[in-house]
């Protein structure tokens, strides 16, 4: 891993760096890219705004590593206000939630994520809509793709999501490509030791395309979450090569990264979901973002000192 990337990840669990980045009034700017904001009402304006452009959303209540049960419980709720929100103003069909087992209490029990889980998931069902269990770092993969399993029995659209960096993850991939499954293919965002995962990007870009082979020749709904222009161009390339119709798999960015390319896939024809990510902790998943770009991190150091 890249010594910048692993710095800044280091950074996103250092609380001096946090208070510094909080309360930084420039900064907040900053966040504002990736950050719908801080309230269920500012997610689901931006999302209007999204879906009114052409796009799907998915749309995630930030938080994660909860090692309280009244924080899970609050997360909870949180989403559950949300999905009705969604519901009212007639945005669920073009909307779903990422979910984050770690912040409805994995860390805690793993039955206590489940249930909490299969709440969001009932709700969802009422609403119209869809949930996806986000993946976290390789200690949880087993445990999140049990969960899965779980409420997949009840609500088999639940989707999944799988990390290209990881040395397992064609054979998950093989796995979760059958008829009604939905999987998210990225290439991860954590900081993983090298016995679990490839280290080299080439590397991790080759089983990109290995797994989206194994997603895009099974019968399930791939979805493609990347900025990557290359990849974007595999992908397509080989869905025409399996005679995938657009449609039958989409294409995922996160908020505030590429949007004249979300914008110009979906102007294509092809569908397009943009990751909304929103809620006061939104420090872990903005330090991701950091990492993954030297640009960013130029950008965000500059407003942080107030040049
Ligand atoms: P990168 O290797 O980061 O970037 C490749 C290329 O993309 C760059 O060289 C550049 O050309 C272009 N690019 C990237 N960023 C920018 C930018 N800001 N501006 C312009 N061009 C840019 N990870 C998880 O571990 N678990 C999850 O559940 C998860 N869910 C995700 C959901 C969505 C919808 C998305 C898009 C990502 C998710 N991720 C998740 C993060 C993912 O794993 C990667 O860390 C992240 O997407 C960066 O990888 P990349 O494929 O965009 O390629």
């Amino acid at each position: 891993m890249h010594p910048l990337r692993t710095l800044i990840l280091a950074a996103g669990a250092n609380d001096a760096v946090r208070r510094l980045v909080a309360t930084a009034p420039v900064a907040r700017d900053v966040v504002a890219r990736f950050v719908a904001g801080e309230t269920a009402d500012q997610a689901v304006t931006v999302t209007r705004t999204l879906v009114d452009g052409g796009l799907s959303v998915s749309l995630d209540y930030l938080g994660e590593d909860t090692t309280d049960r009244a924080l899970a419980e609050q997360t909870v709720q949180s989403y559950l206000l949300l999905l009705d929100r969604l519901h009212a103003e007639g945005l669920a069909g073009h909307t779903e939630v990422s979910v984050k087992l770690s912040a409805v209490g994995q860390a805690l029990d793993e039955r206590l994520a489940l249930d909490n889980a299969s709440r969001i998931c009932a709700a969802a069902e009422q609403c119209g809509t869809t949930v996806t269990l986000d993946m976290e770092d390789h200690t949880t993969t087993d445990s999140t793709l049990r969960v899965l399993a779980e409420v997949r029995r009840s609500w088999p659209w639940v989707g999944a999501v799988l990390q290209a960096y990881l040395r397992r993850t064609l054979d998950d991939c093989v796995a979760l490509s059958g008829a009604g499954s939905r999987v998210r293919l990225c290439k991860g965002a954590y900081a993983e030791p090298e016995g679990v995962a490839y280290a080299d990007r080439h590397e991790v870009d080759l089983n990109y395309v290995r797994c989206a082979n194994a997603l895009l020749s099974g019968n399930g709904y791939p979805m493609f979450a990347t900025h990557d222009p290359r990849l974007v161009s595999v992908i397509s390339e080989r869905a025409l090569w399996y005679d995938r119709e657009p449609g039958s798999y989409e294409y995922q960015m996160l908020y505030g990264i590429r949007p004249d390319e979300q914008r110009r896939l979906a102007d294509s024809g092809e569908a397009v979901r943009v990751y909304v990510p929103y809620g006061e902790q939104w420090y872990g998943y903005l330090m991701r973002r950091l990492a993954e770009r030297p640009a960013n991190t130029a950008f965000f150091l500059r407003s942080l000192v107030g040049t």
